[in-house]
């Protein structure tokens, strides 16, 4: 018998308790199995030596060297969450291209992706302007009186524009200046969003159950 269940009933079991998205590289405590993504819970072992659901000692002074990375929880996340896998592999690409250094994923076989194709979209998504990618709604919503509304807040963009984009896209047009884009904060159900996630990214992890248009406030920022 086939059952189905909704994926927001799985979903404490797959989201990081730090970010609370999807675990990306899930990484698991080996004292105590609790999973988070890699770079979440390496951060969160900079400072402290604890795990940071159950706060159980990891090891005094080499945490690091007591978790590991899920392979298996991380294949369940990208079975159950569609779209994270690739879009993953996406930002992560960016990211090394960005610093300008070659994709170290590269070198591993990857099923399912044939390079030319990928490299010939990858021209054709320059060339168009993304246009041809998957598009997302986005509402702006200013939620500070120190900032101008948006005329135009519903937007239609590429689905691979990044948190960055629409700062520089909202600094342009209530700060009178691209260039003054890192003065702004988006947020997405009350949770700032980091500068290199796509739209895609956000759409995915933080509002899947949602209707359409994907709702984000802009702020002017606040150092925490
Ligand atoms: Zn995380
Ligand atoms: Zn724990």
């Amino acid at each position: 018998m086939e059952r189905k269940i909704k994926l927001k009933t799985l979903n404490s079991h797959i989201t990081c308790k730090i970010c609370r998205g999807y675990l990306i590289d899930a990484t698991t405590v080996t004292e105590c199995l609790h999973t988070f993504c890699k770079s979440c819970l390496v951060k969160h072992l900079d400072e402290k030596n604890t795990c940071p659901q159950c706060q159980i000692v990891i090891h005094q002074s080499h945490p690091l060297q007591y978790i590991s990375f899920d392979r298996t929880m991380q294949d369940i996340v990208y079975k159950l969450v569609p779209d994270l896998q690739e879009n993953e592999i996406k930002r992560e690409r960016e990211f090394y291209k960005s610093k300008g250094l070659p994709y170290p994923k590269d070198n591993l076989p990857n099923p399912g992706e044939v390079p030319d194709e990928k490299a010939n979209a990858d021209a054709h998504a320059e060339s168009d302007y993304h246009r041809a990618d998957e598009q997302v709604n986005v509402c702006l919503e200013c939620i500070n009186s120190s900032l101008k509304t948006l005329k135009r807040g519903f937007i239609r963009c590429s689905a691979q524009a990044t948190i960055t984009h629409l700062k520089k896209f909202i600094a342009k047009k209530v700060l009178n200046g691209m260039e003054k884009y890192r003065d702004i904060d988006i947020l997405c159900n009350n949770e700032l969003l980091g500068k290199d996630h796509t739209l895609k990214f956000v759409h995915v992890t933080r509002w899947r159950f949602r209707d359409p248009p994907l709702r984000l406030q802009y702020r002017p920022r606040i150092d925490l």
